[in-house]
């Protein structure tokens, strides 16, 4: 679990919601995104922007397996 979550966040997640939890900025990107904590069907629960593979939330982990399987 992700310690920065409060318990409604963490219940929010567990239904099956994004729950987001504002904006990030990394090195090297142009602009801030918004982030959100949602459950990925295959890692749990993950702080990441939100992709949609397969109509199922998934994370940054997801893609990359995604696209290390179509190489
Ligand atoms: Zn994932």
């Amino acid at each position: 679990m992700i310690p920065e979550l409060n318990w409604w966040q963490r219940l929010m997640i567990s239904l099956g919601f994004q729950v987001p939890v504002g904006k990030r900025r990394l090195p090297g990107w142009s602009g801030s995104f918004m982030f959100y904590a949602f459950k990925c069907h295959k890692h749990g629960v993950v702080i990441d922007r939100i992709y949609g593979y397969d109509d199922e939330s998934c994370c940054q982990k997801c893609v990359d397996e995604k696209r290390r399987l179509i190489k």
